[in-house]
């Protein structure tokens, strides 16, 4: 499977354009891999984990064909994860030559936001179909099977992580989630992971089990765990994503921070292949 990151920061991305704090600063200095936009990743280039604000300009700058993506799965309802106004680019009229419908995948909230577009435009339904998903059962979405868990984010909605198998290779998708649920952990028992791409918000605290969003010291305790219950592959690979200007670390501080751990750091337009399990 191809993974491509789209972005790799929170909310209000990094630097956050508002912010004049140190790590604003030095990231708008020294830019490269400091720009982070908001958290998506698009998979072999037609399934789409989020459709955040930016996903127009990083179409543009890493040369997505966004009519290519055939199925869009929403983790949660954060500005920073679903901007769904932007879907009315891809209706009819607006976007001509394309395939429809698009499949949009994700919990009841999440699919209400969409309905209301169509509601506000008084079209577009058709060229748009919903799904919704219980967490922990598995589906087929195109060529993958997508098992969606529960996330430890925001208790005001159902908010998801997603297992995405395909051709003998697994991924999870970790974002946004503080220490994984019990029920989560007891659906991974058993489970190979070759890609874990993991929420690192809130940077260095002292908490190794944090909630909500994870930490640096969180990430190392799942790492830890996954090791203890066999469920990482030989060259499965930890990715970290999702950072916050309020961590006050660059990129380079990151890198050195997870290098020991033999723990990736994402940036913006990153690509990794990831092998069939061994
Ligand atoms: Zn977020
Ligand atoms: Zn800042
Ligand atoms: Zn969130």
């Amino acid at each position: 499977m191809k993974i491509h990151f789209l972005g790799t920061a929170a909310a209000e991305g990094f630097p956050n354009v508002f912010c004049n704090c140190d790590a604003c600063t030095k990231a708008k200095q020294l830019s490269g891999k400091n720009i982070r936009t908001r958290s998506s990743v698009i998979v072999d280039d037609v399934l789409k984990v989020d459709y955040p604000p930016d996903v127009y300009m990083q179409a543009l700058r890493d040369g997505i064909d966004m009519s290519l993506v055939k199925d869009l799965l929403i983790t949660h309802t954060h500005f920073d994860h679903l901007n769904a106004k932007e879907l009315i680019s891809r209706m009819e009229g607006y976007a001509h030559g394309i395939e429809w419908p698009l499949n949009i995948y994700g919990s009841d909230l999440a699919l209400y936001q969409c309905k209301q577009i169509f509601h506000e435009e008084n079209g577009g339904r058709e060229q748009f179909r919903l799904n919704k998903l219980q967490p922990f059962k598995t589906y087929n979405i195109g060529e993958a099977k997508v098992t969606p868990l529960l996330a430890d984010h925001d208790p005001n909605e159902t908010c998801l992580l997603f297992f995405i198998e395909k051709e003998n290779t697994s991924i999870l998708y970790g974002n946004d989630s503080g220490w994984f649920p019990g029920e989560t952990w007891d659906w991974l028992k058993g489970k190979t992971i070759d890609l874990t791409i993991l929420d690192c918000t809130v940077g260095k605290t002292s908490n190794k089990f944090s909630r909500n969003h994870m930490s640096v010291e969180t990430v190392i305790e799942v790492q830890k765990v996954f090791r203890e219950m066999n469920v990482l592959t030989d060259h499965a690979k930890i990715v970290t994503t999702h950072f916050s200007h309020n961590c006050g670390l660059l990129h380079n501080e990151l890198v050195e921070i997870f290098e020991p751990y033999g723990i990736d750091v994402a940036y913006d337009g990153m690509i990794m292949n990831i092998n069939k399990s061994q």
